[in-house]
């Protein structure tokens, strides 16, 4: 078949995949080929090995069907990898790696870095470029949903670049608690042994699973000795500081403090900001302005519920065939439900505002301008704006008799107020909770 044919029949499936399945859809799809199309198999060549796993583990289905309602025959897809090897036997990383599979989302490119987590991805970069020389073992640790394991993929993905030969294991606590019992289980420990032992580097996600876990743990310092002593990198990945992980063996806690330990932090503002367009670019997607500024005003702590609120905008602007925009993503986001439901008032946010400022509510209503009443007043008119169903109008004309724009002036003032300054945001967001849980 021609190129220009198969190039044709691509776009035409990638266009019905990315209607079907925009959640899976990334822009690299742009990058796929039909490296062969003959006897009813079509095989695709990726840019990755690793993105020829994902679209096996995520998108085999769709592409088929896809390419079925294109051609109208029956039709088996087969992605295949750099080496034009398919991706569906056990490939080259994946032995590297153990049985795990790479995610080509996680590199060190799709992470943004912040002041929240600087230290970690630096730490991560030096060691995927000299393992087992610099910080040994290298100790990440920090709450649910920051970054944590996509660092561990982006570690992986680098070091088998930089050296294509370089044995790595990775793998979560919990498989090798598991791995360890099942050994003992079937009497083939010393194999067990042999395999963790003699990597280059060993990966392990979520050690807080050690805990009153005593003969594994055992196991684990055994392993961590032979590895450390013949300088073969270490990477732990925890929920809480070393000395945090209670019942764990202390011989094991001071050996994690050997290296560098370093601290995952929930990301600022900005850094949110940043994270929510770099999904968005990842999977091709047009963010309208302000909607990456809604999603981390709303979501704070955990980046993967960022990205999940990504999905439903797009999933819900697919589903209802709209364009995606800020008053979609707020009705996706069901910020407004959320907020109004419960029945704001205006007198709740100048009685709440009157409180926190210790100024008085007919100071609020007055006319005077001190700057000392302006700000809250200015603060109740941002409110208003946003948890009430009240006019511009209406708002100005409860605090003062003020005209719309001086509201509107009063809003976009607060709006950078809150954007430039944690403290005042940190206030703003206390106050919001305050008035709504008070309504
Ligand atoms: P953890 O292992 O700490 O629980 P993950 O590594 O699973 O967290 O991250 C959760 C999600 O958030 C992933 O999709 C990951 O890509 C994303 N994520 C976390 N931190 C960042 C970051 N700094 N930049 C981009 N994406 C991030
Ligand atoms: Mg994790």
């Amino acid at each position: 078949m021609a190129k220009q044919d198969t190039t044709e029949i691509l776009d035409e499936i990638l266009a019905r995949v990315k209607a079907i399945d925009p959640v899976n859809t990334r822009k690299w799809f742009d990058d796929l080929h039909i490296t062969a199309f003959d006897h009813g198999l079509m095989q695709i060549g990726c840019p990755e090995q690793s993105c020829a796993e994902f679209l096996q583990d995520h998108c085999l289905t769709t592409f088929t069907q896809a390419a079925q309602n294109i051609t109208g025959h029956l039709v088996s897809v087969q992605f295949m990898d750099m080496g034009d090897q398919p991706a569906a036997g056990i490939t080259a990383i994946a032995e590297k790696t153990g049985r795990f599979r790479l995610h080509p989302d996680y590199t060190f490119n799709s992470f943004v870095v912040g002041p929240c987590n600087r230290l970690a991805h630096a730490s991560c970069i030096a060691i995927s470029q000299s393992p087992g020389m610099i910080y040994n073992p290298l100790f990440l640790y920090g709450n649910v949903g920051l970054g944590k394991t996509h660092l561990l993929h982006a570690v992986c993905h680098d070091a088998c670049k930089q050296n294509p030969d370089i044995s790595i294991q990775f793998l979560s606590c919990e498989e090798f608690i598991n791995g360890f019992i099942s050994a003992i289980e079937k009497g083939n420990v010393q194999e067990f042994q042999n395999l963790y032992r003699t990597v280059d580097v060993l990966i392990i996600d979520d050690v807080q699973f050690l805990r009153e876990r005593e003969q594994s743990q055992e196991e684990f310092f055994h392993t961590f000795n032979a590895l450390y002593n013949n300088r073969r990198q270490i990477v732990l990945t925890s929920d809480s500081a070393p000395q945090d992980l209670a019942k764990l063996e202390d011989r094991l806690i001071s050996r994690f403090k050997w290296g560098l330990v370093a601290r995952l932090d929930a990301p600022s503002y900005e850094t949110r900001i940043a994270i929510i367009k770099k999904k968005a670019h990842l999977r091709g997607l047009e963010l309208p302005d302000g909607v990456a500024e809604l999603i981390a005003e709303h979501i704070k702590t955990n980046i993967r519920e960022l990205e999940g609120a990504l999905t439903i905008i797009y999933a819900t602007a697919q589903t209802t065939n709209q364009s995606i925009t800020l008053e979609l993503a707020r009705q996706a986001l069901g910020v407004q439900e959320v907020t109004l439901s419960k029945n704001v008032t205006l007198s709740d946010i100048i009685r709440m505002v009157s409180d926190h400022f210790d100024v008085r509510i007919t100071d609020l209503q007055s006319k005077k301008r001190s700057q000392s009443i302006a700000l809250p007043r200015q603060i109740c008119m941002y409110l208003a704006r946003n948890l009430t169903r009240h006019s511009l109008e209406e708002i100005g004309g409860h605090l003062g008799g003020r005209d719309h724009s001086t509201v509107v002036h009063a809003c976009s003032k607060i709006e950078h107020l809150y954007k430039s300054d944690t403290d005042f945001r940190d206030r703003i967001d206390k106050l919001s909770t305050h008035v709504m849980q008070s309504a």
